[in-house]
């Protein structure tokens, strides 16, 4: 699953032709504000970015992995995201803890998750890359996916202009 990132299971999850689209680099998100938000956050936070095969960690720091997200706009999505590295982490020998941190809290009760890679959700996330793969081997992509989120999307220009 050499080809997957965070990234993309985080954008599946979200939405599947936004996943569908990075995949297959449509990118329209270098000029994306949220996207350049999320960069901004990560230099004040003075998170350097960790980089294991091609997936990018925020922070390691003792037991705990942490991803640094700018809203909790998505929660599961950030979740499966963390899951992820987790994953990739343990098929290298590395066990951690994951620590989902939300800068803005709107949705969910607290800014701080902690997020755990148990049998269950290892088996969620197996089940979500093997559907990735089926999506994303597509001649085309999914279908609108007509949503609020659209309206914060980098690709909202693409897909409805
Ligand atoms: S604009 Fe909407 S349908 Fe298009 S990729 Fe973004 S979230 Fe998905």
């Amino acid at each position: 699953m050499n080809n997957i990132t965070g990234t993309i299971i985080n954008y599946y999850i979200h939405c599947k032709r936004q996943c569908y689209l990075h995949y297959h680099r449509i990118n329209l998100e270098d000029e994306s504000g949220l996207v350049k938000i999320g960069k901004a956050l990560h230099e004040r936070h003075n998170t350097e970015e960790i980089e294991i095969d091609n997936i990018k960690l925020d922070k390691i720091k003792g037991e705990f992995v942490t991803e640094i997200k700018k809203s909790d706009a998505d929660f599961n999505a950030s979740r499966f995201q963390l899951l992820f590295y987790l994953k990739k982490l343990k098929e290298k020998g590395v066990i951690k803890k994951g620590r989902l941190t939300f800068l803005e809290k709107n949705k969910v009760d607290k800014k701080n998750h902690e997020i755990l890679l148990d049998d269950s959700s290892e088996k969620e996330l197996e089940d979500i890359i093997s559907e990735i793969k089926i999506l994303v081997s597509n001649s085309t992509p999914p279908a609108i996916e007509k949503n609020n989120k659209c309206k914060k999307c980098a690709y909202y220009a693409f897909c409805y202009i």
